[in-house]
């Protein structure tokens, strides 16, 4: 069903491309349109660069300064959570200060540029998955338009998934070097004036250090989505490979919060353990072990300090926040007295239930 779903989804340029892999056609076919290397302009106003550039102008001018930036994880967030976004609307700002700030570097002199690689674009810069990306950044510019009545020119640049010998895919300097070549009006950049913002910078939780390479191999300043705009608003949303590898570093003692996290774990245990009594609460029991999964994910030692940002992972409302302190003063999520009193409590649950038993054995 999914599947049928999705190659009704796929172009006819896309299903080519998977047909010209698998199948050994016995005669040579003429070339197609799409293996032409001519740059073209597509009907959504993108240039097609083959073999691996997209790219687009939204009124810039030729510019000496240029504030770079990366785009998923440093402009927006994906919505929905998904590795790749879903539809064109499927974005969320990384967080409300973007737009203004954004302006703001246009408004310094700064050519706003934006350097993305998409991977969910295979070989097809004309296909069904291209054109999600380029709807979903047309839905980014018109909201800025828009809803934030902000006429902000920048250009953007798009890098498919990378292929053998590809020099547009970050950290490899193409997109830029094409920018200076084409894009920029034959104007060369004052270096020390540009820079570019980036989330993949090989720390613990990023998916690589993609934009700290490309801002290495360009030769400009690298910065992080948070010193430019503050902190990231709403929830940051791990994928299962993520939490995963966490955890088995929690398990094995090298994760900076592993104590704490196994302890989570546990109560998490505990609580599945008591729901087969009778007792406990499933809500609970599947919060705890979430709550494990995004503390395995914090990047450094959690302390009194850094609560604050604690109490921004998905999935750490206020309660386990009340633990995390409860730990940092004695070193159990759960106090002594508490601990306790879950046990007291427990334990008179217990003679309850045997009374019941007997009171209903007399009976029979
Ligand atoms: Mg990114």
């Amino acid at each position: 069903m999914g599947k049928r779903k999705e190659q009704d989804e796929l172009s006819s340029e896309e299903l080519d491309d998977e047909v010209e892999v698998k199948a050994k056609p016995k005669k040579p076919r003429a070339p197609r349109a799409k293996k032409v290397a001519e740059p073209s302009v597509d009907e959504l106003g993108y240039n097609i660069e083959p073999p691996s550039l997209i790219w687009k102008d939204f009124g810039t001018k030729p510019n000496a300064k240029i504030a770079a930036f990366d785009l998923d994880g440093t402009l927006v967030e994906v919505k929905s959570g998904a590795q790749f976004p879903k539809h064109a609307g499927d974005w969320r700002w990384f967080n409300k200060k973007v737009p203004a700030k954004l302006a703001e570097f246009a408004e310094e002199g700064y050519k706003i540029v934006l350097f993305t690689n998409q991977g969910s674009i295979k070989s097809a810069l004309g296909g069904a998955a291209a054109k999600k990306v380029k709807g979903r950044i047309d839905d980014i510019a018109k909201k800025l338009k828009e809803e934030h009545k902000l006429d902000v020119p920048w250009q953007v640049f798009i890098a498919p998934q990378m292929t053998p010998g590809d020099a547009m895919h970050k950290p490899a300097p193409g997109m830029w070097q094409f920018m200076l070549e084409h894009c920029n009006g034959g104007l060369q950049p004052d270096m020390k004036q540009c820079f570019f913002v980036g989330d993949a910078d090989g720390t613990a939780g990023t998916h690589s250090d993609s934009d700290l390479g490309f801002a290495k191999a360009v030769g400009i300043t690298f910065k992080a989505p948070a010193e430019v705009f503050g902190p990231m608003e709403g929830k940051a949303s791990l994928s299962a490979e993520q939490r995963k590898a966490a955890m088995e570093a929690a398990h094995s003692g090298s994760g900076p919060n592993a104590e704490l996290v196994l302890q989570f774990e546990q109560l998490s245990k505990d609580t599945f353990e008591a729901i087969k009594r009778g007792e406990g609460d499933a809500f609970r029991a599947s919060a705890y072990k979430k709550v494990a999964e995004a503390l395995a994910t914090f990047p450094s030692k959690i302390s009194t300090d850094s609560l604050k940002e604690v109490g921004k992972l998905k999935g750490v409302g206020k309660g386990s926040l009340d633990k995390i302190k409860k730990y940092l003063e004695c070193g159990h999520i759960q106090g002594e007295e508490e601990a306790a009193a879950a046990a007291a409590e427990q334990q008179q649950q217990k003679e309850t239930f045997s009374k019941a038993t007997e009171a209903a054995m007399q009976f029979m």
